[in-house]
Order: C-alpha cells, then structure tokens, then sequence
C-alpha cells in the first residue's frame, strides 16, 4: 500500500505534513520523531525569554493535536536507526515501518566548541525546546552569562538575555558580530547598540576552556581573560544531521545532497529543511522550508515540482538594533557599497557588472527590505 513517512517534526517535516495535505487527504502518512512531536516555533527560542514565555508556552500544539489535524499517524520519542532503501523501510527502537516514499526532515546538530576544563560538558546550546526548558532552569538565580559565539543566534540571546536584565559578556573570534552575513561597518554598528543594552564584548579572541569555580563556572579565553558565569552558551553554528543517511548509503556532503526536487540519491527519498543540502545550498532558515515544502508536497502527491528559492532575507531579531540581510550567495565575487547615515547602514553586494546580489540594512533604512528583494536573482530559479 501507498505510504508516506517523514523523519522529523521540526519545521520542515511538519510543513511538508501540512502542505500535503491540502494536495492529499488519504495517503497513509506517519511522522517519527526523536523528540516529544510538539509543533512549535523554533525562530521563538532566542527572543522568548525576556517575554517570560516558558517552553510549555511555546508549543502551540501537541502531538494529538497534530495527529487530527495532519489526519497522520506520529510516533513521538522515536528515533530511526536505519534505513534501508533497497527494501524500502525504516527501522525505529526494533520496528520495522515500510514506506513507499520517505522524508528526511532531521534538523541540524549544534556545533560543540572544542573546550577544556571539568565543566565543558556543562555549556548549553538551545536547537529545540527541550534545550530551551533548560536554559530557563538554568537562568534561575543567574546573573552572570558568557555566550559563546557572535552569529545570528548568539546575537539574539545577547539581546534578549540583556533585555531580561542578566550580565552577558559575548566572545566571538571575529572583530564584529554576524561576520558571515554583514559587512564590518554593520556588525560594528549592531556591537555598539547590543553594548548600550549592556552586552561586553570580547572580539577577536576565543573561549578556551570552562572550569567549575567556587560560585559557577570560569570561562578561560584565548586573549587571557577569564570571565566569571552562571551559565555558559555556545552558540556557534550548527551542522546539518547527515549520518542517518550516510549509513544507509545515501550521497552527502555538507548535508543530505538533493537535486531540485529535493531528490536524495536513493530512490524514493527525500530531504528537506536544515538537514538538506539542494543543489549546493545549505539554508537554515525558515523561509527556504516553506519554498523546498510546498514543492515537495506537490511532488509527493504526484506531481513533480522543482523548489523555486527566490532572494530569501532574513530578519535578525535584535530589537536593540534592527537588521535585515540577504547575504550574498557563495561563490558570487563582488563588493558591497557600504553608506550610513542617520537612517542606519545600507550595504549593498554587487558584481563587477553592478547586478546586486544582496544586502543588509539596519535601523530605518530596513524599510527598504521588500525593494531591494525584488532586485536579486532567484538563488534558484
Ligand atoms: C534559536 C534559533 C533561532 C532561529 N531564528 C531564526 C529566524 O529568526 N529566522 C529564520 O529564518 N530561521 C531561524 N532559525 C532557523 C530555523 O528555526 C530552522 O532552520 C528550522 O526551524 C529548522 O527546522 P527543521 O525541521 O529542518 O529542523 P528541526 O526543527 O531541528 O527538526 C528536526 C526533527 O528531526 C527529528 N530527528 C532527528 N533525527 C532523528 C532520528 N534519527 N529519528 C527520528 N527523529 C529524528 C528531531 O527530533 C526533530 O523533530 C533559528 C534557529 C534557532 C536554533
């Protein structure tokens, strides 16, 4: 019989659950998760703790709930083991399922900092509500916070985190926060504005080890400092969860490599969300599982459908300085034109023939986020 299964119930496999369902009423559908199935907001994670939300507050709906509306079946706390797609069946905690198509939904795992210290094994990193919930327990009673890593995400718990009222010291390698996707002049900017909240700065330097003190932990860098804290985050990327399907044999790279159907190498499976890599690109962000879930919906109902990547800017959730980018793809050479002003800083990517390819806008000038948008190239057309 006709059977779909989705690994996961992130973002990613429950949009393709959802979008399928308004192409397909009745295909036997099962979603298998390793977590609790709660839907949630995960983009929520890094800006709800100054809003006092708790995780319970964050999931909006349960695993029943999902169940009636995606008319699926959902084994939450399961984790798939192996696949295998010459047989076409998964294997879950000693059951056997069989699938005639298959999603690979699985997220991304956080990058662990290569620390020292008789504490290293207690830094958080938040990727999913159960890492929220600890966190939450973890800031009761805590003042003092050292961040480990100046990207999008760190950035958002600096600001949060400083908007809650805690000490937050942020130590990044690079000389400005949100390296990879601003130019300098911006990620200056955005430095100054999450200091005037509060967040001390340690750029250039990095975290070295974590060791318990008389009161908390000490955070050693690399510059020499030692910074006292109650609790220690890191927050310096994430890798795309790829074993799974290296084991079953199925091509990876960075992540689980697809064509633009979101094809795997094996026949019959298909990846999707911060797992996938399609046609080169790794995009852990929302807005590319919406496009790559709409498509495979279609394609799962039996209409193939290629994923259409339109320029897909992200809004960085620092409300102490807001940001908006679109950062310009790998492998495009070029340059930005950088102007500030009073309206914020306005960096615009172009190449040598002067097409723009992306942008990052702060302050007032993030008005300017829809125009430009629709003067960039499709990332896939
Ligand atoms: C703090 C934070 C803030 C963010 N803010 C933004 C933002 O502002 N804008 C934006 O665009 N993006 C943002 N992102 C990124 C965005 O949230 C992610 O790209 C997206 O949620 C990923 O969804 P996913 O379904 O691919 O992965 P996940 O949500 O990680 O889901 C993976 C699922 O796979 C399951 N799983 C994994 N392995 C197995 C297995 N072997 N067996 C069974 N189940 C398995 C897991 O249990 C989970 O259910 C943010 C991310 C974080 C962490």
């Amino acid at each position: 019989m006709h059977s779909i299964v989705i690994i996961g119930t992130g973002l990613a496999g429950y949009t393709t659950a959802r979008e399928l369902r308004k192409l397909d009423k009745d295909t036997p559908l099962t979603l298998v998760s390793a977590d609790d199935g709660r839907f949630y907001s995960k983009p929520m994670l890094s800006n709800a703790f100054a809003q006092g939300k708790t995780a319970e507050q964050l999931a909006t709906q349960d695993v029943a709930q999902m169940q009636a509306q995606l008319n699926a079946t959902i084994l939450a706390h399961t984790r798939v083991n192996s696949i295998d797609t010459a047989r076409h069946t998964v294997t879950c905690d000693g059951k056997t399922l069989p699938y005639s198509k298959l999603v690979l939904a699985l997220g991304a795992d956080p990058i662990r900092a290569p620390l020292a210290g008789d504490a290293a094994d207690q830094v958080l990193t938040v990727n999913d509500l159960a890492d929220y919930a600890r966190l939450r327990k973890a800031l009761e009673g805590a003042k003092r916070i050292v961040i480990i890593g100046a990207g999008l995400i760190g950035c958002e718990f600096a600001n949060d985190l400083c908007t809650a009222g805690f000490s937050v010291h942020v130590v990044d390698p690079n000389p400005a926060p949100l390296n990879r996707l601003l130019p300098e002049a911006a990620g200056a900017q955005l430095r100054a504005a999450l200091g005037r909240t509060g967040a001390e700065w340690h750029a250039n330097t990095k975290a070295v080890s974590v060791n318990r003190a008389h009161n908390g932990y000490l955070v050693t860098l690399a510059d020499g400092a030692a910074l006292e804290a109650d609790v220690v985050l890191s927050a310096i990327g994430l890798k795309p969860r790829v074993l799974l399907a290296q084991q079953a044999g199925i091509k990876i790279n960075r992540g689980i490599v697809t064509d633009r159907y979101l094809q795997t190498s094996a026949p019959d499976v298909y990846a999707l969300g911060d797992c996938a890599e399609v046609e080169g690109l790794v995009l852990p962000f929302v807005m590319p599982i919406m496009h790559a879930a709409r498509a495979l919906a279609r394609t799962l109902a039996g209409t193939p459908a290629p994923v259409v990547y339109p320029a897909m800017p992200v809004v960085v959730k620092t409300p102490a300085y807001p940001i908006v980018v679109s950062p310009p793809p790998a492998g495009i050479s070029g340059a930005w034109q950088v102007t500030e002003g009073e309206e914020g800083v306005r960096a615009l990517f172009y190449d040598a023939q002067q097409h723009l390819h992306g942008f990052a806008l702060t302050g007032k000038s993030t008005s300017e986020k829809a125009a430009l948008t629709q003067q960039i190239p499709p990332l896939l057309g």
